[in-house]
């Protein structure tokens, strides 16, 4: 029987690929003799080689994204080398532009699947598993959507591949065992409507969706079997209002109280009849992309995105309220017209509006993007390996580029992180500007040596109490207390803190307080910090002479951040 070997190498152990997966489902009567390989970047190169070879594929074909196009052509040169008469091919967005160029790169390579897969691959397999013998080099292939090297050497391209109806792409989990403690990713719209200068998606204008009786059935599969996370791929999911309405709905009545489900939306397109059901959902039954990449009207306008700002923030702050919905904001650092200072004002501005995370990226230039064809008029200069991330542009130099990845290094740390909530919110009342603080807490690191090294939480808020020491209106007790209610907030520290009073004082409190042991704590404080649905403080609490008793619940937690339940005893503030 032949064997075709498709080899995904993913990012991180929790991903899973979703490409491969659809391909080997769309199959058909080839599918028995498709297999999968799956990989991390994280492993060796050397051990996948051996593993390649083991398996004796005769047809191999690789799944290529930006995240391992060096990974995947070191492995293929050095597979080739023991394998040469093992067709290769490739497929996958960093393929599918430039592909002849590829093709000439990397003389192994017999062919490329360009663009949507899934009948291109069919079609591939129905060739060689009727092929005889000899599979070393691809005749004329009467193949949609591929490119090849044919006997002489010659680079051949057949027709494009007409994009397919959604709905005819077969469901790809029937057993979801090889997805334990994996993300599953899930499709229910191929394509987007919208334009954006750097995005590859925007080149395929032919946006599908796939029929809502049938994505409702495969969303009920996630929900029998529990699955802990579903991620849509879709790339503006709310882009059809009745499509995400009756999907949402459908997950509303059918939540188990387990799965969580994660959509890239954009904001501003979202109504109000779906902002008042999401105000109805669990907590933590759907999670929310969303990219705003700039606050600059110029930048937005020059980068082809339609986004009505003011809308994006009003509905960014009211599902904030709602507190049942993680958000997650995207920036993009070296987009055409945006400066140092445009972009420190946009990141300002949507630090203002408090997402769980905010996402600091930096401009990939992508090959078959908008943005590609107009580098040079941007004076755009980027890496030349992937993922070509931008180096400087016409408004942006690489040294201002180096203080926003400072910023971002500090923003994964303390706010990313979500570990230092309470103390965020305080700064927030000092700083005049967020971007700014971030910046210098970052050049903090880089003097004294602690950046690019691993710390533990307690070194990291001792770093940043020596940091705000002797800084106006930073008085070091409230900053003491706001970290050492952080680390509580989290978990029942083993360590303590040295600033935090000695616990023998109040143990007695403690043995009546916390009844179940470890899994609460109970701690005093002389402030009222934030509460958890409230956004950065405008003013700093006043200390009170008596101390205010918490406890931390750990057995009680946050569905969305998993801090634990708080509560007042004793002597209260309230
Ligand atoms: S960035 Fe998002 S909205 Fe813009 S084209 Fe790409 S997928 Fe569509």
């Amino acid at each position: 029987m032949k064997k075709i070997l498709l080899v995904a190498i993913n990012a991180k152990y929790i991903h899973s690929n979703l490409a491969v997966h659809s391909l080997r489902a769309s199959a058909g009567g080839c599918k028995e003799n498709v297999f999968i390989a799956e990989y991390t970047i994280n492993q060796m190169k050397d051990d996948i080689l051996q593993n390649l070879y083991i398996q004796k594929p005769d047809v191999i074909c690789f799944s290529v994204y930006l995240w391992n196009l060096e990974y995947v052509e070191a492995v293929i040169r050095e597979f080739h080398k023991l394998c040469p008469s093992v067709p290769i091919w490739v497929g996958g967005p960093e393929v599918s532009y430039e592909t002849k160029a590829f093709l000439e790169k990397h003389a192994a390579v017999t062919g490329v699947m360009i663009g949507e897969g899934e009948d291109t691959f069919r079609e591939l397999c129905e060739y060689y598993v009727s092929a005889g013998e000899c599979l070393s080099q691809a005749e004329e292939l009467m193949i949609d959507g591929i490119a090849y090297r044919n006997q002489m050497g010659e680079i051949l391209f057949t027709p494009v591949r007409q994009p397919k109806n959604l709905s005819d792409v077969p469901f790809c989990y029937d057993d979801l065992e090889e997805y334990a403690n994996r993300i599953i990713y899930y499709e229910s719209s191929r394509g987007c409507p919208f334009s954006c200068s750097y995005c590859l998606s925007s080149v395929d204008k032919k946006l599908r969706f796939r029929d809502l009786e049938l994505v409702k059935k495969e969303l009920q599969f996630f929900l029998d079997k529990k699955v802990p996370q579903v991620k849509f791929v879709d790339r503006t999911f709310n882009c059809d209002h009745h499509h995400a309405m009756e999907i949402w709905k459908y997950l509303v009545e059918h939540d188990q109280g387990i799965t969580n489900f994660h959509f890239e939306i954009s904001a501003d397109l979202l109504r109000e009849d779906e902002l008042a059901l999401i105000s109805t959902m669990r907590p933590g039954l759907i999670q929310l992309e969303i990219g705003v990449q700039s606050t600059n009207e110029v930048t937005i306008q020059e980068i082809r995105r339609s986004m009505k700002l003011e809308r994006v923030k009003e509905v960014v702050q009211k599902i904030r309220e709602f507190g049942n919905v993680h958000q997650h904001l995207d920036l993009i650092a070296g987009l055409p017209y945006e400066d140092y200072e445009s972009f420190r004002h946009s990141f300002d501005e949507i630090y203002a509006l408090w997402p769980n995370q905010l996402q600091l990226g930096f401009l990939k230039v992508l090959k078959g993007s908008y943005m590609y064809e107009n580098a040079k008029r941007y004076g755009i200069a980027y890496h030349d390996e992937p993922p070509y991330e931008v180096l400087y542009t016409n408004w942006l130099s690489y040294e201002e580029i180096l203080k926003i990845k400072c910023v971002e290094e500090m923003l994964e740390v303390y706010y990313n992180s979500g570990q230092y909530e309470v103390t965020m919110k305080l700064l927030y009342a000092i700083a005049d500007s967020m971007f700014d603080f971030f910046l210098e807490l970052g050049q903090f690191y880089e003097e004294k040596g602690y950046s690019g090294m691993q710390h533990s939480r307690i070194k990291r808020c001792e770093i940043l109490l020596a940091f705000l020491r002797g800084k106006k209106n930073a008085s070091e007790e409230l900053f003491q207390e706001a970290l050492t209610f952080d680390l509580y907030y989290r978990e029942n520290c083993k360590t303590r803190p040295d600033w935090a009073p000695d616990p023998s004082g109040y143990k007695e409190m403690t043995r009546t307080y916390c009844a179940n042991g470890k899994m609460s704590h109970l701690e005093p404080f002389h402030y009222h910090f934030p509460e958890k649905r409230e956004l950065g403080a405008d003013r700093l609490p006043v200390r009170r002479a008596n101390p205010c008793w918490v406890v931390f619940h750990y057995d009680d937690r946050d569905p969305l951040d998993h801090q634990a339940r708080v509560e007042y005893v004793g002597t209260s503030f309230q």
